[in-house]
């Protein structure tokens, strides 16, 4: 054990030596009848089996209980190991949404036991973490720079804050495309995205627009595309979080196109309209401006 300040909630703290990535992961990656059961490990410039797990001292029990509460407790039982894959099973439960053999995809939230909130702590923990220091050994360098992002993702790790502007916009999507599923379910692929906003997002009643090309190809630019956008109110904020507006959004554009090439240029032209309209794509100023208001709303 050490004294010193845990990189998550900042205290002074005794701080334990902690992974980057769960001890029981490696563990789960051991093959126990080989001679050598150790994890294979591939970086830029050695392969090589190996028992080192990448630790540092960083973090006090109670933000190493956050971690565990969080994802790791959920996730590790479920992930792929000699005995079994529980996670891949669990899928098998809902119809896949899309099949293109070898690909299957399915819908989270068509599988009521499937805690994808747990499956994002988990996931979005590791990346924060190789955000704090350098976790390389032996020459290796180990380190991720979020920028101005780290910290609204600290917040999210740590349960006292969304994680940003750009998240909060592509749920108020989600939103607004479940109401009007009948007209945007028609392909399942996200081949292109804006948002734009009129004013301040933050105010209650500031229009949004927003575009999206959908398809069932995953790269080709032949076959059927979706060009689709919708236009709604910011409903403001309220207890913290961005709320959508009430009011169901409209139906700006609905139609199918031969094509990506076509889909995009509709795509475009729409996009430069709504500009011409007065409509900005969110900035990484407004994104940092509408954190600060969710902050002190509180
Ligand atoms: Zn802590």
């Amino acid at each position: 054990m050490e004294r010193g300040i845990c990189k998550l909630c900042l205290k002074e703290k005794d701080l334990l030596d902690c992974h980057l990535i769960s001890s029981a992961v490696s563990k789960l990656l051991r093959a126990r009848e080989n001679t050598n059961p150790n994890p294979l490990r591939v970086t830029p410039d050695w392969i090589g089996q190996t028992s080192e797990q990448v630790s540092a001292y960083e973090f006090c029990r109670a933000c190493e209980d956050i971690f565990n509460e969080r994802g790791e407790k959920w996730l590790l039982p479920r992930l792929a190991s000699l005995d079994g894959f529980p996670l891949y099973d669990m899928l098998g439960q809902a119809p896949a949404f899309f099949r293109q053999e070898p690909l299957f995809a399915y819908h989270a939230c068509d599988i009521p036991e499937f805690e994808k909130e747990k499956v994002i702590h988990f996931a979005m923990a590791i990346f924060w973490k190789a955000s704090v220091r350098d976790w390389g050994t032996k020459g290796n360098t180990i380190h991720l720079d979020f920028g101005r992002y780290a910290e609204s993702m600290s917040e999210f790790v740590l349960g006292t804050g969304p994680y940003s502007m750009h998240r909060e916009s592509i749920w108020l999507l989600e939103d607004s495309m479940a109401t009007a599923k009948k007209h945007y379910a028609r392909y399942y692929i996200v081949r292109g995205f804006q948002t734009m906003w009129m004013g301040d997002a933050a105010q209650t009643g500031s229009l949004y627009r927003s575009f999206v090309i959908t398809s069932n190809e995953f790269n080709s630019t032949q076959g059927t595309f979706q060009v689709y956008g919708l236009e709604g109110a910011s409903g403001g904020i309220k207890a913290g979080k961005f709320v959508p507006s009430e009011a169901e959004p409209s139906v700006l554009f609905d139609q199918d196109f031969n094509g990506l090439d076509s889909a995009a240029k509709q795509f475009d032209a729409l996009v430069a309209d709504t500009q011409k309209r007065g409509f900005k794509p969110i900035t990484m100023m407004e994104i940092l401006e509408f954190e600060d208001k969710l902050r002190r709303s509180k």
